[in-house]
Formats: structure tokens, C-alpha cells, sequence
């Protein structure tokens, strides 16, 4: 049965990784429209009380907690209050509920690779896709395209860039399709908060610093990555797969004040751009509507209090990430996977006070140095790539600490 019919002309939403930044904005978008959207199912990796809290308000059908222990604690809490919320467990529950006949649409909101599975069964199961998770993209891309063509799943970008380079392509356009008539790509980026730090200084970084991006409020992860453009390098390998273009096609344009999200260069000379305040409910409303258009809750843009759009070339020398990611992009294959496992390992070790900020990207290039890389020719190929890579970094990490704390 169709979920629509079902739900007297709602769609199902479910949402993977709920408890995040992203994940939180869905939930506002959606509460705005009670009469287009239902929310079937939220998940989170542990955090008991944030999916409880959900639960009470958004009353799902279902909820996931990936760790088992907190699966439990959370049905006891959903017993007592009498809610009929089911509660499942695992990463069984995330792939049920993201391909659950009822459902029409799933949000990938869950950070890093372990979004990769349950997102792959909610686009082998047909869904519409909003993908904000974009190092599975990243990974796999190939994989996941193909497998919206079998299925006639609807990938919808989410991530703002993207989103908006896919608002300025052509009337009819679909995730992964050939287009003709393009010129270039230019995505755009707000160069982080250390754009203009003094070089001498950036060992000194602490997570803190590095999670204080100027434009925008996201989680931890991506926020270190904004930091190191590594997220605009990751942006650049998806942009690849979701427009089917060759690296070359793709510029990066720093923009400091995250006004135009990103734009597209035309043949005949015109770039079409899509200007916003930077706040991802606006993203999410599109996606979540498209063709259609819905109040997000985003304030409207006031181009007079804005004033100045300023752009830069990126800074290479500053921010290595960028040239590391070109090289993966380049040469395809699980190179991209190394890359992003890297990145994921230097990342949580940089939040953990075990690595500098500057160690991040030293991490990635001995990894990526070291390890041969193969054909992605299937999805086994690129997770013991992945695998691999994990080991080599935590390898790394672990063989500075042992300098550091000699010293
Ligand atoms: P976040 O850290 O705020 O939230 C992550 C969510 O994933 C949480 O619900 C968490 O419980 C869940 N999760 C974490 N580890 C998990 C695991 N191992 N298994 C299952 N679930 C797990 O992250 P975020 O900022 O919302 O970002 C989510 C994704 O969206 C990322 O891939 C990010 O790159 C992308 N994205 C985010 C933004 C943004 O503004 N935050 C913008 C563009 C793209
Ligand atoms: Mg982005």
C-alpha cells in the first residue's frame, strides 16, 4: 500500500540520525506541515534522551537506537509514558525502517560511513532520498546512482551547495544524469573559521576553535572538516557523482558570508546561483517538497543588511585537505574511501586531544601514501578499503602519541 493512501495523503518521513543538527531541522520543517508529513521513523546512534524527548513530541511509529543497551533504556522510558512508539535496535533496525513499505521518504542524516548501509537500502528500496550524509557518496557514489536507476529512487541533495547547484540545472534534471550545455560548476565555500588565522599559530587549534564555524551551526564532525576544507574537498567528489562531471568542471570559490550557495556556469555565458541565508531548513524544506515550495522558518534574505558578496581563490598551502581530496577525486577507485576513512579516524583523534589540528592532514596523506588502492567494483571492495585505511590512521595516530608522550 502506498504510504499516502495509508495516511490520508501525508507522506512517511523517516529520519536516519534525528538527534543531529540536521536531523533537528527536519524535524522543525516538518512539524510546520502536519498536513503533508508524518513522522514514521527517527533514529540516533546512543543518545537516550534526545530520541526520547523526539519521541513525545513527533510520536513516530518507530524509533532506532543503534546501541543496544541504549535501545533498552529507551523502551523502558517509552513503556512508562504509554507511548505506542516501537523501539528496535541495531543496524537491522536502521535498514528496516528505511525501507519500510509505508515509507515514502528518507532523510540520511546519520554522520560518516556509517550512514552508508542503512541510506543504500532506502535507495535499493526505491525511496525518495534526501542525502545530507555525503561520505557514502563520497565512497561509493557509482553505487548508489546505479542503484537509483534499478529502484527509481529520487536522490535530492541536501547538502546547501548541492542542493543549490541542483536548483540552477536545467527543468528535469535528476541526480547522476548526462546534461549538455553546462560549462562549469562553481561551488562555493565560506573558508572556515581560520581563513585568516596567522599560519604560525594553527597548532594551537583546539576542537573548540575548530567547531566554531562563522556562518553556520552543524555537528562536530563537519564542522572540523569546514575547518580543514576537507568538507569543501568531500563537496568537490560529490558533486561529481550527483552531476556527472570530471573534477576539472568543479571550481571552488571561497566565499566568506555564505549568501550564494553555489552556481552553475552556463555555455552561453549566463551563471545561475541560488542566494539564501545560511540555515539548512531551507535545503531540507526544497527537498522535502520539490517540485513544490514550503515555508522552512527561514528568515528572508535582506540583501541591504548583507551589502558585500566577497570571493577568493582557495589557499592551497593553508589547508593541504583540499589538494589531498583533488588527488583522490583524480584517480578514483577506492582512493576517495581511503580518504574519507583517513579523514574520519584524524578527525575523532583531533576531537579527542590525541592529534593537532594540523596532524589531520598528515594522517590522511601517510595514509593515502601507503596503501595501494583498488577498483571500487563493488560495495565489498570499498569497505575493506575503508577498513584498511581505519587501521593504517588509528596505526599512525597511535605511533605520534607514543613520540609525543617519549618527549
Ligand atoms: P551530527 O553529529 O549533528 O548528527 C549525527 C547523527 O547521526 C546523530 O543523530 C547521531 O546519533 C547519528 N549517528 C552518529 N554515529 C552513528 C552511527 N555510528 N550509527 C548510526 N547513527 C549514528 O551531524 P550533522 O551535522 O547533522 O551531519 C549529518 C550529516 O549531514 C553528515 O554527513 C554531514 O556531513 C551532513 N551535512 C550536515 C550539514 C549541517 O549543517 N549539519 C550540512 C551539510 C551536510
Ligand atoms: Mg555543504
Amino acid at each position: 500500500m502506498n504510504k499516502k493512501d495509508n495516511l490520508s495523503g501525508q507522506q512517511a518521513v523517516t529520519i536516519l540520525g534525528s538527534t543531529g543538527s540536521i536531523g533537528v531541522s527536519t524535524l522543525d520543517v516538518i512539524a510546520r506541515h502536519p498536513e503533508r508529513y508524518v513522522v514514521w521513523a527517527i533514529t540516533a546512534h546512543s543518545q537516550v534522551d534526545r530520541l526520547y524527548q523526539q519521541c513525545i513530541i513527533h510520536k513516530p511509529r518507530y524509533a532506532v537506537m543503534v546501541d543496544p543497551q541504549a535501545a533498552n533504556a529507551l523502551t523502558q522510558r517509552i513503556q512508562k509514558a504509554g507511548l505506542d512508539t516501537v523501539v528496535k535496535a541495531g543496524l537491522e533496525g536502521l535498514k528496516e525502517v528505511a525501507s519500510m513499505k509505508e515509507v515514502g521518504t528518507v532523510m540520511a542524516a546519520i554522520v560518516g560511513a556509517a550512514g552508508l548501509e542503512p541510506t543504500l537500502e532506502a535507495v535499493k528500496a526505491g525511496k525518495r532520498v534526501l542525502l545530507a550524509n555525503k561520505e557514502p557518496l563520497v565512497m561509493c557514489g557509482h553505487i548508489f546512482i546505479e542503484q537509483a536507476e534499478k529502484s527509481g529512487a529520487v536522490l535530492l541533495p541536501i547538502d546547501s551547495e548541492h542542493n543549490a547547484i541542483f536548483q540552477c540545472m536545467p527543468p528535469g534534471y535528476h541526480a547522476g544524469a548526462k546534461h549538455s550545455g553546462i560549462r562549469k560548476i562553481l561551488l562555493t565555500g565560506s573558508g572556515g573559521p581560520f581563513r585568516q588565522r596567522d599560519p604560525s599559530t594553527m597548532t594551537d587549534i583546539t576542537p573548540d576553535q575548530a567547531c566554531a564555524h562563522p556562518n553556520w551551526s552543524m555537528g562536530r564532525k563537519i564542522s572540523v572538516d569546514s575547518a580543514t576544507l576537507m568538507n569543501k574537498g568531500l563537496e568537490l567528489i560529490e558533486a561529481c557523482w550527483l552531476f556527472n562531471v570530471m573534477p576539472d568542471k568543479v571550481q571552488i570559490i571561497i566565499h566568506p558570508q555564505s549568501i550564494i550557495h553555489s552556481m552553475v556556469e552556463y555555455l552561453d555565458g549566463s551563471v545561475l546561483a541560488q542566494l539564501g541565508n545560511p540555515d539548512m531548513r531551507t535545503p531540507i524544506a526544497h527537498a522535502l517538497a520539490w517540485p513544490d515550495r514550503i515555508e522552512s522558518g527561514v528568515e528572508a534574505l535582506d540583501l541591504f543588511q548583507v551589502a558585500q558578496l566577497d570571493f577568493e581563490q582557495p589557499d592551497f598551502g593553508r589547508f593541504p585537505c583540499l589538494a589531498l581530496c583533488y588527488r583522490a577525486a583524480e584517480a578514483g577507485g577506492t582512493l576517495p574511501a581511503i580518504l574519507n576513512a583517513a579523514n574520519e579516524v584524524a578527525v575523532q583523534s583531533f576531537l579527542d586531544g590525541q592529534i593537532s589540528f594540523l596532524d589531520i592532514s598528515r594522517v590522511i596523506e601517510h595514509v593515502m601514501n601507503s596503501m595501494k588502492h583498488n577498483e571500487a567494483s563493488s560495495l565489498q571492495a570499498v569497505l575493506d578499503d575503508d577498513a584498511m585505511a581505519r587501521k593504517t590512521a588509528m596505526e599512525f595516530v597511535q605511533s605520534r602519541l607514543r613520540v609525543i608522550n617519549r618527549a
